[in-house]
């Protein structure tokens, strides 16, 4: 019962990520003006808007001028969904589903947006990075000590790796917004989950890296949705992950 009350509360979530990574890249404000189609600006109405049935009983089509939708606004309510579900199945219902939910909500936004614009805006990242810590005042979660300690070293870590890059490939391995977005992990999951995310991101990226490289020559792969991937696959297998390392 709670269970599905978290997938639709996912989906839900889901539906305002796709506004966010519309329109945070874009400076615009994210509630207002109410959704409409991109392409021929009708406004659309709560029954256009519901998530994943709509694309479905609309067959991918606005309503009103027969536009394409593209397939990633389901997909991103689909993933938040399945993600918010996850979430409750490790945590149940408490203080630490309501900490790490808009944790994982950034993720998604920031990977999207990332993959879109190249661009892990501060808006998103700075927020986050002080919302981990003030979180952390919680009981559950991480305390305040080692949620600081994970952002001084996603902070460290990533500027390491970032003057490290430069001297070996002679150009900027890593962005600013990479360093900032690691902080933000750093202030959710702590050091351990910054070196995690960033050794499972690095792996997962240079292996699509060479499937994405093998098909467009010379573009900058976005680092950020192989971090985001790397802190999820350490937020929900922690347990297992750290006892494995005998810690
Ligand atoms: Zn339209």
């Amino acid at each position: 019962m709670f269970a599905a009350f978290a997938f639709v509360l996912g989906l839900v979530l889901g539906s305002f990520l796709n506004v966010c990574i519309y329109r945070i890249p874009r400076g615009m404000s994210i509630v207002y003006p109410p959704s409409h189609c991109p392409s021929c600006g009708h406004r659309l109405s709560p029954l256009d808007n519901i998530p994943l049935l709509s694309y479905m009983l609309l067959r991918g089509k606005c309503r009103y001028c027969g536009a394409s939708i593209s397939p990633r606004y389901p997909l991103v309510e689909l993933l938040t969904g399945l993600l918010v579900l996850s979430l409750y199945i490790k945590t149940g219902v408490g203080v630490d589903f309501l900490i790490y939910l808009p944790f994982i909500a950034c993720l998604v936004a920031l990977s999207f947006i990332d993959i879109d614009t190249g661009r892990l805006p501060d808006r998103i990242t700075l927020p986050l990075t002080a919302l981990g810590f003030i979180l952390s005042l919680l009981p559950g979660g991480l305390s305040p000590f080692a949620s600081l300690l994970g952002i001084i070293s996603g902070l460290l870590t990533m500027y390491a790796v970032a003057v490290f890059g430069k001297a070996l490939f002679k150009k900027e391995a890593l962005g600013g917004g990479d360093v900032k977005l690691m902080m933000a992990v750093g202030s959710f999951l702590g050091a351990a989950g910054v070196l995690f995310a960033l050794f499972a991101g690095s792996i997962l990226g240079s292996f699509f890296g060479i499937w994405f490289l093998a098909r467009k020559k010379g573009n900058v792969i976005p680092f950020g949705p192989f971090l985001s991937a790397g802190a999820l696959v350490y937020l929900f297998l922690e347990k297992f992950v750290l006892s494995s390392l005998g810690i």
